[in-house]
Formats: structure tokens, C-alpha cells, sequence
């Protein structure tokens, strides 16, 4: 199963527009089992893209954060229960946005059990920053990111979704080139396996309708995590094509 998967951050999407342009460039019956296409929408966003029959029938509807806490005396969180009434299927975690204010790895190994919990399937993103790169540390970090959720021998990784998402390219209009994505991404594979896991690993950094063939191309990945070019229905849907 491949899938492509979409992040429209905190951005203001017209859902019935993008809607339109994404029917218009993209034939709906080549959706079948062997991809998924799924949209995280704001939260303010979800009830109402949840709620748009095509993407009932059609598209899947993930969350872009969520609480580790049950419902409760939590100002301004969302908890799996709220999600679960929506029928969310998936929510990303580990967000390197997210990370950057303040979100710890074992807040993102906590956010993935209640999301398992409620049979919501997280995208846990993993990637290091340009300087970790520059160091030739790239390796020992994606390990640290990754090493919570594999010690944590209550915890399924195979029903989870990885994002690997090098700080560096996301959002910069330039991807990461093939070799770090495929190294990086075997790596992780490699580390994995020997826990006999067989994991679902996508790429995210600056995926456009021109990257993508070739990005789709490197060892082990299962599709993308997109950002800018998921905002556009057009784009997105040219980017789908290529799958
Ligand atoms: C992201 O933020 O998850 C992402 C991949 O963004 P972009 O595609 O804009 O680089």
C-alpha cells in the first residue's frame, strides 16, 4: 500500500475549490486499494472536510496534532476521543514544527499509544536538522528520534506510519537528493527489521508534481508527506498521478 499524504498546516484552504480542482486532475476510480490519499485539515477544518461525501467515500481525514490526555481540564487541546467522533483515521505526530515548540520524543511516544488506542493511525515524522547533517550525525539522531517508540515493547510500530522529513528540506522548495533519502530511509529499514518489523516509511521535504517520480523511485519509500504543494488541489492531484 502507498500512500500520499497531506499537510495543510495552518494554512486557509477553500476545501470545495480544492475539492474541484482535484476532481478535475485526477480520474477518482484510479483510487483503489494499493493507495491512500489522505488530508490533514486545521482542526477547525476537520468536522467540515470529514464531513464532504467524496472524502468520506473517497479520502481519508487525518489530524495534524493531538493530546496525550484524556478529555479534561486541557485548555485549548484536542483529545483521540474528539477525533474518534469525526471518524479521523490518521494524525501526524512528531512534527519537526511541532518538535520545534517544545513537543519532546516521549510526548510523541505517548501521543502515538492514545492514538493506537483508539485505532487512529499516527504519522510519526522523524528527520534531522541541516547542522546534525553537517556533522555526519544524521544516523545517531534519527535513532534518539526513533529508539523511544522502539523500546516501548507495548507499542506496534507496524501500525504506525513513518514520515522521514529532513528539517532542511521542508518547505524550501528544494527536496532532498535521492542518495540521503535512500540512505536515511534504509537505515532506518535496516535498524527496524532486525525487530522483524517490516514498517511504512514516506518521505516529506519540498514533494512537488516535477520531484516526485523520481523521489518515488529511491529504496523502501511509500510515499510522501506533503506540505505546500498539497495546498493547491491541482498540484496535489498531479502529484498523485505519479503514483
Ligand atoms: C511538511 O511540513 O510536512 C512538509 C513536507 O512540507 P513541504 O512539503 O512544504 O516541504
Amino acid at each position: 500500500m502507498k500512500f500520499l499524504i497531506a499537510n495543510w498546516k495552518m494554512n486557509l484552504v477553500d476545501s470545495d475549490n480544492w475539492l474541484l480542482a482535484f476532481n478535475e486532475n485526477f480520474d477518482n476510480s484510479s483510487i483503489n486499494n494499493s493507495l491512500e490519499i489522505v488530508i490533514c485539515p486545521s482542526f477547525t477544518q476537520l468536522a467540515e472536510v470529514a464531513q464532504k461525501s467524496f472524502f468520506k467515500n473517497k479520502i481519508k481525514i487525518g489530524a495534524q496534532n493531538v493530546s496525550e490526555n484524556p478529555p479534561g481540564p486541557y485548555t485549548g487541546e484536542i483529545s483521540t476521543e474528539h477525533l474518534s467522533q469525526f471518524g479521523i483515521n490518521y494524525c501526524i505526530v512528531g512534527h519537526s514544527e511541532r518538535r520545534a515548540l517544545g513537543e519532546s520524543n516521549s510526548d510523541v511516544k505517548n501521543k502515538v499509544k492514545k492514538l493506537l488506542s483508539k485505532k487512529i493511525t499516527p504519522i510519526v515524522c522523524f528527520g534531522e536538522s541541516l547542522e546534525i547533517q553537517e556533522k555526519r550525525e544524521t544516523e545517531k539522531f534519527l535513532l534518539s528520534q526513533l529508539d523511544y517508540l522502539l523500546k516501548d515493547k507495548d507499542l506496534d510500530i507496524n501500525k504506525c506510519i513513518f514520515a522521514y522529513e529532513p528539517l532542511w528540506a521542508i518547505g524550501k522548495g528544494v527536496a532532498a537528493d535521492l542518495q540521503t533519502i535512500n540512505t536515511s530511509i534504509s537505515y532506518v529499514k535496516k535498524v527496524f527489521d532486525k525487530n522483524n518489523s517490516s514498517l511504512t516509511v514516506l518521505y516529506g521535504g519540498s514533494v512537488n508534481k516535477d520531484n516526485s517520480p523520481e523521489i518515488l523511485s529511491a529504496d523502501h519509500i511509500s510515499g510522501f508527506l506533503v506540505g505546500n504543494s498539497s495546498l493547491d488541489g491541482k498540484e496535489f492531484a498531479n502529484i498523485a498521478k505519479n503514483f
